[in-house]
């Protein structure tokens, strides 16, 4: 059964059984232990580690090791990323309600939409959601990239739609160095998969670098315009916590189920979907 559980597309084409028996093991060890490294080291809560070996274990069955790697890659990439200068950003962690421990949903909300991508690719054997899998990854690493060396920049953002400075961690503000790091996110995945899935061409990694790019230029228009906007009663923080210095915020703006998990959710399946819909 476990062959069956893990057995990829892909790995089912290489002749031998055993290489197949070989590659399960690994990427079953590789989940566990980076699910458990991810908790360990605090870039994941609990029930983040839990999310994380879910959507690692319906990657590798769609997608095989080879995606497996591409969702490390983003993860580590990532998480080192968020523990870059912890303390510059610790008001934009507060303004974004979300520190760099990521829950469940956080890590569904990137996680996700790459696992279901990965999972319609094995059930129609059609490589064109390769593509979208590879994307939709690209987006989260170019959007997770953005908002963790973002903040560092020495100049203001700027709203993308009024041109106005905003404080670090708006969302909706842009910086060169953010853009510059979303661009790279984007190439990341986008040469990764070039060298490790066999279906993706020169051409399909413009595509996903375009298209992950793409989506977190998406997640800046949702997050600068309908995103769910508070501001905290007690200390006046424009936040979008739920909570702050022990009190309910109040809604300010935008609509109120449009949060920054659901933001992330719907540019990644954006990004995804984009390439899959034009190669159809
Ligand atoms: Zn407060």
């Amino acid at each position: 059964m476990s062959h069956l559980i893990f057995l990829s597309k892909r790995s089912s084409q290489n002749p031998g059984s055993s290489t197949v028996g070989v590659e399960s093991i690994l990427s079953f060890i590789g989940i566990v232990t980076g699910a458990a490294a991810g908790w360990k080291l605090k870039f994941l809560t609990a029930s983040g580690a839990a999310m994380a070996f879910l959507v690692g274990s319906l990657i590798v069955l769609g997608s095989g090791i080879q995606g497996l790697m591409l969702l490390f890659l983003f993860f580590i990439t990532s998480s080192l990323f968020s523990a870059f200068r912890k303390e510059q950003k610790a008001g934009v962690e507060e303004k974004l309600a979300k520190s760099s421990t990521r829950d469940w949903e956080q890590v569904a909300a990137n996680g996700g939409v790459p696992a279901l991508f990965a999972i319609l690719a094995l059930w129609t054997g059609d490589a064109v959601w390769s593509l979208g899998f590879a994307a939709s990854i690209a987006a989260a690493n170019s959007d997770t990239w953005a908002s963790e060396i973002g903040p560092l920049s020495k100049e203001s953002p700027r709203h993308f739609l009024t041109l106005r400075k905003v404080e670090r961690g708006t969302s909706g503000g842009v910086s060169v160095l953010g853009t510059g790091a979303s661009a790279g996110g984007a190439l990341l995945i986008a040469g990764a998969s070039l060298l490790l899935l066999p279906d993706i061409s020169l051409g399909g990694a413009a595509v996903i670098a375009a298209a992950g790019f793409l989506g977190s230029a998406i997640d800046t228009v949702i997050g600068g315009t309908i995103q769910s906007r508070s501001i905290c009663p007690e200390c006046g923080l424009k936040t979008e916590a739920r909570a702050h210095c022990g009190r309910a915020t109040i809604q300010t703006g935008g609509i109120p189920w449009m949060t920054n998990e659901m933001v992330n959710f719907l540019s990644c399946l954006l990004a995804g979907i984009l390439p899959v819909l034009f190669f159809w």
